[in-house]
């Protein structure tokens, strides 16, 4: 017989179903016990009463079993049964199967659970985060969790059709790949084809992005992980995050702001009915006005805070190009210089401003934009640099030795053939998601996130390297594998 889903059983009053799932609770009232069966769908109520001929069971295998009383919570099983209405007093209108029961004639037991580490049908705040990730599997049965990663699905098919619609093109860039500078530390992948070589895992696809408005592709999306080694903080995960990643040539750093505006504003209306965007236009806060009047460049600018449906969107512009720092600290850098780019270093000056960079550097602007939600930074983004000339003097301004101006020579020989103006943005969709459902940390609308220390959910990650692998590798750890030592006689 063909599975019905438990959703499906309101239709089908009188019939005969066959449904699948887990054991979401157990309620035994004497002559008679309830289940509740859940699936993708939901749930629905599944009778077994003594008065009627006791269900036939059979135990995975398909052995025959009476014991339907041993069924627990959680075990995966299989009924057969007749959809009935419920008795008036007996409907349940708190969910959406709650008018009819499926009265069970067999019952197979799929697959028994053990004893679950911790309660699933809470919001699990409160429970301890580390033991969380290691069962995660068991963490998104939880409803809270397994919602948020199906609306989270909504978003990025919402903004695929969209941007899909508009002709942009969705294309994967290489994971294993060169540095490209963000700001943060490269996560490293040695090579074991060039011993002593390594990739860098992406911190953005900064510079393929660029490199396919080289191409001619002139709107360009893809919703793409990001790798960066640095601390983790509640609304940036360790390790790995993801992020719309956009760019489009021949644009206005105008044309890019509309373009998220509608698109964000399309996908609340359509997805978050219940929550209000406070101020549209979204208002667009110049740098130095956000620091003077707020003391950040991402201002909360929400007109009550205490409501959950508020969504307070803004930009922050203007941002000058440079901040006043050591390239040290910037990008291991040579230490000479006195600018790090505020952005990153393919940000465009603001065409006025391009004659300071001899004489103030310090007094540029830069064409960036931050896009703001409700005190989150959630976005940022650039026109970008397409003057060969240009880029050549951000790097010298950040002190790139010649070396490091060498990692970077593809896109000044790219720049010299025939490239067009082009900017773009990259909305964390992680941070997004996580402020539109109000959740207090960004691991809560992740599958399978890294924990603040680095340990990956469920598989211990990092882990030691076999010796075989390390030796193929051309590599040596100077650090002997924990529970690897020699005992000294
Ligand atoms: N690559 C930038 C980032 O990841 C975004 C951009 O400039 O488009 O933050």
């Amino acid at each position: 017989m063909k599975r019905t889903l438990s959703i499906e059983t309101v239709h089908k009053v009188g019939e005969e179903v066959m449904l699948q799932g887990w054991v979401n609770t157990r309620r035994d009232h004497g002559k008679i016990m309830f289940l509740d069966l859940r699936d993708r769908s939901g749930i629905v109520q599944l009778v077994f009463s003594t008065s009627q001929e006791s269900p036939s069971t059979s135990l995975g295998t398909g052995k025959p079993t009476s014991e339907v009383s041993q069924i627990r919570a959680e075990d995966v099983i299989e009924v057969t049964g007749m959809v009935k209405e419920r008795p008036a007093t007996m409907v349940n209108p708190k969910i959406p199967t709650g008018s009819v029961e499926v009265e069970v004639k067999e019952l197979t037991v799929i697959s028994k659970a053990k004893e679950l580490p911790f309660p699933i049908d809470t919001d699990g705040y409160d429970i301890n985060e580390e033991v969380r990730m290691k069962y995660r599997y068991l963490d998104i049965r939880r409803p809270r969790m397994a919602r948020n990663l199906r609306i989270r699905s909504k978003v990025t098919t919402f903004i695929r059709d969209y941007l899909t619609e508009l002709d942009f093109v969705e294309v994967e860039t290489p994971m294993l790949t060169k540095t490209t500078p963000e700001g943060a530390r490269d996560f490293i992948v040695p090579s074991r084809l060039q011993k002593g070589k390594f990739y860098a895992l992406p911190q953005s696809p900064q510079q393929y992005k660029q490199l396919l408005m080289v191409a001619g592709l002139e709107r360009y999306f893809q919703i793409v992980r990001c790798f960066r080694d640095e601390d983790p903080r509640k609304d940036r995960a360790y390790g790995e995050f993801t992020q719309l990643d956009l760019e489009m040539s021949f644009v206005t750093q105008e044309d890019i702001l509309q373009l998220i505006e509608n698109m964000f504003t399309a996908l609340v209306i359509k997805l978050f009915p219940e929550k209000h965007i406070s101020t549209s236009p979204w208002p667009r806060i110049p740098h130095k006005e956000a620091m003077a009047t707020y003391g950040t460049d991402k201002p909360d600018i929400r007109k009550d805070k205490n409501d959950s449906n508020e969504l307070a969107f803004s930009w922050t512009i203007d941002f000058p190009l440079f901040t006043q720092q050591s390239a040290e600290d910037f990008y291991h850098g040579s230490g000479a210089a006195k600018f790090a780019p505020s952005h990153h270093m393919f940000t465009s000056p603001h065409p006025d401003d391009i004659s300071l960079l001899n004489t103030d550097p310090m007094k540029v602007r830069g064409l960036q934009h931050d896009l703001v939600l409700n005190g989150y930074e959630v976005g940022g983004g650039s026109i970008r640099i397409h003057q060969k000339a240009v880029q050549e003097k951000v790097f010298d301004l950040i002190g790139f030795s010649q070396k490091q101006k060498a990692q970077f020579e593809h896109m000044l020989t790219a720049f010299t053939y025939g490239v067009p103006p082009h900017g773009g943005i990259a909305p964390g969709i992680d941070r997004l998601v996580m402020t539109l459902f109000g959740e207090p940390t960004i691991r809560e609308v992740m599958a399978f996130p890294t924990s603040a220390s680095g340990q990956t959910s469920v598989m211990d990650a990092p882990s030691e390297a076999t010796d075989e692998q390390l030796k193929e590798l051309g590599i040596t750890s100077s650090k002997s594998p924990v529970g690897h030592f020699t005992k000294k006689t």
